[in-house]
């Protein structure tokens, strides 16, 4: 006997308004939800509304298809006062991830795709959205029924990558009328009426667990299927656009596996060396959900490109592990070690232009103080240096934090993915500590990295400079630390300035002494982690025999990862670190 598919289908009505508002829709700018609200407010409307069959023709595959698609038809009617555009093909997605919304806390999204055809034979695109938000649940009438939507000329998909000629936008809604009468819709080709009911009640199940999956508390809904998401390859380099890439496993002298990674769109002899921050890793230059660094100098001028995962990169697994590293290790250590193997790579004549952020800087600026590397041809350092200081909030974290979670509840490691593990343990509770005193967003891993770092809301960026995408995968971005590189920069914070582990060395002291290569030191303004620490470095610099090499600049609006890490740092932040770059190339 052949197995006879259950289908399942209703008829739903959505009534609003169409805005005729011409302009060009890249997929990675989409409207907000209040820029519909707003289109909507400022220009003259005319009436829209479609009615549509949507039809699962096999409901057990519908349920466990991870797109939730099924097909729809149907018409819009008495568009523009008065033609019918017919839906040739239409789809729908009862649930997906979000990325029509760039809401940062959309959990789940419904789309209506349809490829419509009106009287002339002129081909359109209605895609329409529904967003559901993280948590929101007494919005749920309201998520659940409105409906933001953009018509565009020919057939293509939202998310394909070409361009958009959109010719209006608008909002519909269901009315409960409308939805009364959409329950009494539901059809099926099941044999008897016992049959039809289970089949609509498994329908309304994946509904209902959906919602769940969104609207419940965080802590009810960490399911494993949440640990595969991975909104692009872990470590993936498909960000970088042109060239070879090349990655080099280094060793160190002191037993550790480092990597240098090479992108390299032509041969040139002033090549830029990376260092990411404590935790994250060369992605942070590579993000593919908007222009990056590495892209940006390779089509600037700088075709060679390497980037440090130093040991501290959360790219390393060891990084979970207790141990007692500490930043002269990675000072005498790992950049000598990668600066030496690009010599060899490129010839002793390299010039070597470097730029460091965070601990990533902290440490090489410690490496050029003791010496440990030499003839560096130009350095940018991004928001500490030679002088950390970090806000009251975050010095009492740091007096405290390091034993009490090491020693009290045992922990090796901290990561933004601890809320995240199985079960109400550590992670769930210092999320919800945080989620106590945080309103700003509604991600876990966005409150844990600000519980790991600095003080602010959040704390290692401005939310307005970060991608959505970037957001839902910040867990992916940042890793975790065991907590003695936090020791090490407690005891600068101390000494107010950067000191070698044993207090020996004053690097401080040491850089004032030497001469060090042209330096541009930046910072964010709404620098949460180390503010004002690079401007610090800055004056005690400027004041001596380096005074014609260094120089500060401040990037309003930002803050301390979003420099690199943000959705218009090309456009806002590159330009200045490339005319710096210009005038040291040699
Ligand atoms: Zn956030």
């Amino acid at each position: 006997m052949t197995h006879q598919s259950t289908s399942l289908e209703f008829t739903e009505r959505m009534a609003g308004h169409f805005i005729e508002k011409q302009f060009t829709l890249s997929a990675n700018s989409p409207l907000k939800r209040n820029d519909f609200v707003q289109i909507e407010e400022a220009n003259e409307r005319t009436p829209f509304e479609f009615t549509l069959t949507i039809k699962v023709n096999d409901l057990d595959q519908f349920i466990v298809d991870p797109l939730l698609q099924a097909i729809a038809f149907g018409k819009i009617t008495n568009f523009q006062g008065g033609q019918d555009l017919t839906v040739e093909t239409g789809l729908f997605n009862l649930f997906v991830r979000s990325e029509a919304s760039p809401d940062l806390d959309t959990a789940k999204e419904m789309h209506y795709t349809l490829f419509l055809k009106d009287s002339q034979g002129k081909a359109w695109t209605f895609f329409g959205f529904k967003e559901v938000l993280k948590e929101d649940s007494f919005e749920m009438w309201n998520q659940t029924t409105t409906l933001y939507y953009y018509l565009w000329e020919g057939h293509s998909t939202f998310d394909h990558p070409a361009n958009k000629k959109v010719q209006g936008v608008g909002i519909l809604r269901i009315s409960v009328s409308d939805f009364i009468k959409q329950l009494g819709t539901f059809k099926s080709n099941a044999p008897s009426a016992l049959e039809e009911q289970n089949a609509v009640i498994k329908f309304l199940n994946v509904f209902a667990s959906n919602l769940w999956v969104a609207y419940a508390p965080f802590i009810f809904t960490t399911t494993s299927a949440r640990w595969n998401e991975h909104l692009f390859p872990v470590n993936s380099t498909q960000g970088v656009a042109l060239g070879e890439k090349h990655l080099y496993p280094l060793d160190t002298q002191d037993g550790l596996t480092i990597s240098v990674q090479r992108f390299k769109a032509k041969e040139t002899k002033n090549v830029v060396l990376l260092l990411h921050g404590l935790t994250t890793s060369t992605d942070m230059y590579i993000m593919p959900e908007h222009q990056n660094f590495v892209n940006y100098l390779h089509a600037n001028g700088f075709t060679d490109v390497w980037s440090l995962d130093w040991r501290g990169s959360g790219r390393f697994v060891y990084n979970l592990m207790p141990h007692r590293y500490n930043i002269d290790d990675i000072a005498k250590n790992d950049i000598p070690k990668a600066i030496e193997f690009i010599r060899q790579a490129c010839g002793e004549d390299v010039k070597i232009h470097v730029v460091s952020h965070c601990v990533g800087s902290l440490s090489f600026m410690a490496s050029l103080a003791a010496g440990h590397v030499k003839g560096i041809a130009s350095v940018i350092s991004n928001s500490v240096s030679l002088t950390p200081k970090v806000r009251w909030q975050a010095f009492l974290k740091m007096i405290f934090g390091p034993e009490l979670l090491e020693y009290l509840f045992g922990y090796a490691y901290i990561s933004p993915r601890m809320p995240y593990f199985p079960g109400p343990g550590f992670g769930k509770w210092l999320y919800w500590m945080e989620r106590g005193i945080r309103h700003e967003c509604k991600e876990p891993a966005c409150h844990l990295v600000s519980f790991m770092w600095g003080w602010g809301y959040p704390a290692a960026y401005v939310h307005r400079n970060i991608h959505p995408t970037t957001h839902r995968r910040l867990a992916d971005l940042f890793g975790g630390t065991s907590f003695h590189y936090y020791r090490h920069i407690r005891k600068m914070l101390f000494a107010k300035a950067s000191v070698s582990f044993d207090k020996k060395t004053n690097y401080l002291q040491e850089s004032q002494k030497r001469d060090l290569p042209p330096i541009l030191f930046i910072s964010g303004s709404e620098n949460n982690i180390f503010p004002g620490s690079n401007k610090m470095t800055y004056e005690a610099l400027k004041t001596g025999k380096n005074a014609s090499r260094v120089q500060y600049l401040e990037f309003p609006g930002y803050g301390h990862q979003d420099t690199f890490m943000g959705q218009y740092s090309h456009i806002e932040v590159f330009p200045k670190l490339l005319a710096f770059l210009k005038e040291q190339k040699v």
